[in-house]
């Protein structure tokens, strides 16, 4: 079974009664492949998906969330707030992280969340693991009463493996309610007393951290997490040991030094960033002294870190890809809001783009977008302008977090002129549904009319509407031929 199969069968084995999330690269097959086992639903965004899984822990019944890395930024204020509020049954949040960025906006390592809300987090490196991952997870996750993080990569998800399932009467366990009579202050106290020594217990001692010492005592160790894991198991030759944790929040800091201290020169192995290095740093090698590379690890890396294990510092090598090198989605030649797209090229205003498809217009022919800083982003960034500018942002951007944006827009008297492509679906993502926010939008904006994207005088209407003040929004409304 591969890595996504094994994933799915320990949500199933672990009794979880609600999966909740967001999709996207590299984790949309993982929801899809619930089939009607399990209650699912695609959330508007990540945050709302975590507090729905919050409320089902409330209520005594175990939930997962599945969401890519970028979506982590979403739901982090539930996540970080929830670790000293407690939960009552388990809550495991599954984020695909895309090292090497083959369909993301970033690389960011997810792991960091771990230390900054200050739950655990897991990181598998193979199929067997994953599952066991999962059931660890939500026994863990009901022991120290937040939620955890399990982090997934594409080519975890992807590896082949064998594993045993096994499923379990789950009790329900509802929230203890005892925690009201804490104070906020309180509350955090009893966080450090009751669950966070826990977490560092359960790190050390778990069996899914691996400490395989070489046969030959040889003195060169390599410590590793995730995927990268099998990648070291693979290589290595027996003069060399490993230390492969799947535990990396809170790190287990006394099994790390006893590795470290039975070997004279240490390799970190770990992708995207120097997690664990940064935490042990000085006293062993990788990402931070030019061994390894930051973003994803490939065997080649690994080889090349353990030929450069001798040297202190390793000059890295930036090797910037361009667009022409690498590539890009090109834009579909058949999409209806090409003669929408070539009419605002013709006008002389600052565009913001946004995470949908309308980011495909930043490059030729087009070329029309000045900035996409992140899903939904696109109606607040053009209220920064320092004229009225256009905005241009899907149904899905506006129902994901572009609302707030129009809200403040309307509210703080700002200019823009919102463009909301109307395809129905989450097409960047595999043509999901999106609702249709149409009494909404024109019950709240005033002047909002709806427009075919090949109206003939699609671009006068826009200069009419740039030179009106306040907020101006223009829904087109056409079927996306992809779905
Ligand atoms: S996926 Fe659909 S909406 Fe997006 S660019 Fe292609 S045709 Fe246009």
């Amino acid at each position: 079974m591969n890595g996504l199969e094994a994933i799915v069968s320990g949500i199933i084995d672990s009794g979880v009664k609600k999966v909740t999330g967001v999709p996207g690269y590299p984790i949309t097959d993982l929801m899809e492949a619930l089939g009607d086992i399990i209650k699912h639903e695609w959330s508007i965004n990540e945050k709302v998906a975590l507090e729905i899984a919050l409320g089902s822990s409330v209520c005594g019944q175990r939930c997962a969330v599945i969401t890519k890395h970028v979506g982590m930024n979403i739901l982090s204020d539930p996540l970080v707030t929830s670790a000293i509020h407690t939960i009552g049954a388990g809550v495991v949040i599954f984020a695909g992280d895309d090292p090497g960025i083959e369909k993301s906006q970033n690389e960011q390592d997810s792991r960091f969340y771990g230390s900054i809300a200050e739950v655990p987090v897991f990181d598998p490196g193979t199929t067997e693991n994953a599952y066991i991952c999962v059931k660890e997870a939500f026994m863990l996750s009901e022991k120290v009463r937040t939620p955890v993080i399990i982090r997934l990569t594409n080519r975890l998800l992807k590896s082949n493996g064998d594993f045993v399932r096994k499923s379990e009467q789950i009790q329900s366990k509802p929230i203890d309610k005892k925690i009201w009579h804490l104070t906020m202050l309180g509350k955090h106290q009893r966080f450090h007393v009751e669950s966070f020594p826990h977490m560092c217990k359960y790190a050390e001692t778990s069996i899914l951290n691996l400490y395989k010492i070489n046969e030959k005592k040889g003195d060169i160790g390599i410590i590793s997490s995730g995927f990268p894991s099998s990648l070291v198991d693979s290589i290595i030759p027996d003069n060399i040991s490993h230390l492969s944790l799947t535990i990396v929040n809170p790190l287990p800091i006394d099994l790390i030094d006893r590795f470290i201290k039975k070997h004279s020169r240490v390799l970190v192995v770990e992708e995207t960033e120097p997690v664990i290095e940064k935490q042990v740093s000085k006293r062993v090698f990788g990402k931070l002294t030019g061994h390894m590379p930051y973003g994803i690890a490939e065997e080649e890396d690994i080889k090349r870190a353990i030929g450069n294990i001798n040297i202190d510092t390793v000059k890295r090598d930036i090797v910037p890809q361009t667009i022409e090198k690498r590539g890009t989605r090109p834009m579909c030649e058949d999409c209806p809001y090409m003669p929408l797209y070539f009419a605002i090229k013709e006008l002389d205003v600052p565009v913001a783009g946004d995470l949908g498809c309308s980011i495909m217009t930043s490059s030729p022919p087009l070329s029309i977008i000045d900035a996409a800083f992140s899903l939904g982003s696109s109606i607040s960034t053009a209220c920064g302008f320092n004229r009225k500018g256009i905005a241009i942002i899907g149904d899905y951007g506006l129902a994901h977090s572009g609302i707030p944006a129009m809200i403040n827009a309307v509210h703080n008297e700002h200019e823009v002129v919102v463009v909301v492509l109307q395809n129905e679906v989450a097409a960047m993502t595999g043509g999901q549904e999106v609702p249709d926010l149409t009494g909404l939008v024109s019950n709240y904006i005033k002047d909002t009319v709806i427009l075919n994207p090949d109206e003939k005088n699609i671009r006068n209407i826009l200069n009419e509407k740039l030179k009106k003040n306040g907020v101006s929004v223009i829904l087109a409304p056409a079927k996306c031929p992809r779905y």
